[in-house]
């Protein structure tokens, strides 16, 4: 029988590398799973300049790297390992992972939201390269230039109106004929001048991948078959995120679009009872903001619950 830990980060993005920190720095000696996508979304993203502290921005997989490094400074540990399944009634909790059996007095789930992408090779290829799906994080990079956002929601609306700001054009593409987008973001949208709409259109291909950058895009129409290039510089993508939480159905109280439900900022519940020594924070619980900033705001506030809990139960 393996000993059991005080914490377990589940995630190593900006909320739980920041909780990391935390319980480290408490002498809490915590374990972090990196899953399927280590260092979260920070690691996929280029400039980052809307972190406070780097005045001339910092590349988003560096400011990740450095995170990590600080916290296993004081004693943090890292481990690759998926989480199957979590016993959260059990006290210890016993957590199913891809290297074994770990059992925890505390677990704080920094699991995160994952962007949805289209899934086209070209796409995945050109991440980073002109590719994107962050309009706040990368709209910077795109000042006169001519892009397009995929997505028919407000998500797409959104970053389309945000992108306005930089780009000379932004076409909103949508593969169906009826956006699902609220009436009063989708009229703006609309109205302004430098958006425009295209619908019952679908990207085949990103085009640009030997060039290492978005060259432009190759459309199908979905009614008539018809293809035909769009010439833009960069490609959004505002077709949603997942969070990732799935593995807690059932145990946690999630909403209805799969994010978990929190109380007073990180605790979870179940049934809208607390559930003890169970936290969460960073984007699998916050569908509104999803910033570094707010992802390790509340990692830290997760870490602080978490050494009050073992504080309160003599550990
Ligand atoms: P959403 O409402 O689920 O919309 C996703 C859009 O992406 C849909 O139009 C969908 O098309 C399209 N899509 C999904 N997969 C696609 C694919 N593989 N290829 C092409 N298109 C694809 O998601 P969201 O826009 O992120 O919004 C999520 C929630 O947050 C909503 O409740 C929204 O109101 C809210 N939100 C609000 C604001 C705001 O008010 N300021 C801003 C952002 C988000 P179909 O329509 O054909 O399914």
């Amino acid at each position: 029988m393996t000993e059991t830990r005080n914490t377990v980060i589940l995630g190593s993005g900006c909320a739980g590398l920041t909780a990391a920190l935390y319980t480290a720095r408490a002498g809490l000696q915590p374990l972090v799973l990196e899953g399927h996508e280590p260092g979260g979304q920070l690691s996929i993203t280029t400039l980052v300049e809307n972190f406070p502290g780097w005045p001339e921005g910092i590349q988003g997989p560096e400011l990740i790297e450095n995170m990590k490094k600080q916290a296993a400074r004081f004693g943090a540990e890292y481990e690759t390992a998926h989480l199957h399944t979590a016993e959260l009634g059990t006290h210890p909790m016993k957590l199913k992972t891809s290297r074994g059996e770990i059992t925890t007095r505390t677990l704080i789930i920094a699991s995160g939201a994952s962007a949805r992408w289209l899934g086209l090779p070209s796409e995945q290829a050109l991440i980073g390269h002109g590719v994107s799906s962050c309009a706040t994080c990368d709209g910077f990079f795109f000042r006169d230039k001519e892009i397009a956002v995929v997505g028919g929601g407000d998500s797409a609306m959104e970053e389309a109106i945000f992108l306005t700001r930089f780009a000379n054009k932004v076409t909103v593409l949508h593969r169906r004929e009826n956006f699902r987008a609220s009436k009063i973001m989708l009229e703006r949208a609309m109205a302004h001048p430098k958006i425009v709409l295209r619908t019952n259109t679908v990207v085949d291909e990103v085009l640009g991948v030997d060039e290492k950058e978005v060259k432009g895009l190759k459309l199908r129409d979905v009614k008539n078959g018809e293809h035909d290039e769009l010439t833009v510089n960069g490609l959004f993508l505002g077709i949603g995120h997942e969070p990732n939480a799935k593995m807690f159905a059932g145990q946690i109280d999630l909403d209805e679009e799969g994010y978990i439900k929190t109380k007073s900022n990180v605790f979870t519940t179940r049934n809208g009872e607390v559930v003890p020594g169970v936290y969460a924070c960073g984007d699998v619980q916050d569908r509104r903001y999803r910033q570094a900033i707010t992802a390790a705001g509340s990692g830290c506030m997760a870490a602080l619950e978490t050494e009050k809990y073992l504080e309160e139960h003599g550990h």
